[in-house]
């Protein structure tokens, strides 16, 4: 396995090759590794990509202080199977800079929700970076979560709309023993923290069991899940039809419930998100 920080060496060791990418930012846990996984298994190259993008971020995140570990993401992606992991600088990204860019916009109807109204331009952020990183590696396959779902429906939408030949690959969520969903901020929650995360995905269940035994109110099954979430500070809790990925009254085919919560951590604050099929 070789870590290559420019463009034009990527470039220049994929050529001819059928490649799958797995984007990142890094910090890698089991979540990331099932995709990285999968993408090993499906495809005769695969590439990890660890970017920390400063264009998803806004200015009072967490920018600054997401977890870097190149090292120890080096030495699972080796373990793992990948050939190429690509590291590159934002200077390598960006040689001219974050303010004159040309970007990506996803559209407004996808971005007036969700998470896409308290991170305004986060989505933009992603999608530009996105494009970015398929015209650098130019691969038949790339492999994001689930646990993003609102950027999977994002990323999907430009492919579409946009002509990008690529086959975008949904993968499940991975989480904790106790349903805590994986991730690179969970470093960030103390004891307490992480056992208040927890509720996230209690919610997020107590609404699967309600539907499993017949409720259909999205009234009845967001009170139920806010009563879960009490004493977090709370976002949203959304139900979603998944046919039209629209807030839905009463569920019908298929359901996606999302959360989105903050949980105190002194001084700061740790935004976590959340989703699972509610059917
Ligand atoms: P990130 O490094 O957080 O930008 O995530 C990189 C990719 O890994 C994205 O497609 C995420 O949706 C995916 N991912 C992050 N956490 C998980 C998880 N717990 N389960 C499955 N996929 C995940």
């Amino acid at each position: 396995m070789k870590i290559i920080k420019t463009v034009k060496e990527l470039r220049d060791v994929l050529k001819g090759k059928s490649t799958g990418l797995v984007p990142t930012m890094g910090a890698l846990h089991e979540g990331h590794m099932s995709l990285i996984s999968r993408c090993v298994k499906e495809n005769e190259c695969t590439v990890v990509s660890i970017f920390v993008n400063p264009t998803q971020f806004g200015v009072n995140e967490d920018f600054d202080k997401y977890p870097r570990t190149l090292e120890a993401d080096a030495k699972m992606c080796e373990g793992a199977g990948v050939d190429f992991v690509f590291a590159p600088s934002a200077s390598e990204m960006y040689p001219s800079g974050t303010s004159d860019l040309t970007l990506v916009c996803p559209p407004y109807s996808l971005l007036d929700r969700l998470c896409g109204k308290s991170r305004v331009g986060h989505f933009d952020g992603v999608a530009s970076v996105v494009l970015k990183l398929f015209n650098i590696v130019r691969p038949k396959r790339a492999y994001f979560g689930q646990k993003d779902a609102q950027q999977l429906f994002v990323i999907s939408k430009m492919v579409e709309d946009l002509n990008v030949d690529v086959e975008i690959v949904p993968c499940d969520i991975v989480r904790e023993a106790d349903g805590l969903a994986m991730s690179s901020r969970n470093v960030y929650l103390s004891k307490k923290g992480r056992e208040e995360g927890v509720r996230l995905s209690k919610a997020l269940f107590t609404v699967r069991e309600m539907v499993q035994k017949g409720e259909s109110d999205t009234k009845v099954l967001t009170d139920a899940a806010l009563s879960v979430l009490e004493g977090l500070d709370v976002e949203y809790f959304e139900i979603y039809d998944l046919n039209s990925f629209e807030e839905t009254d009463t569920i019908k085919e298929s359901a996606l419930a999302l959360v989105a919560a903050s949980i105190r951590e002194g001084e700061n604050k740790v935004r976590l998100i959340d989703n699972a099929r509610v059917k």
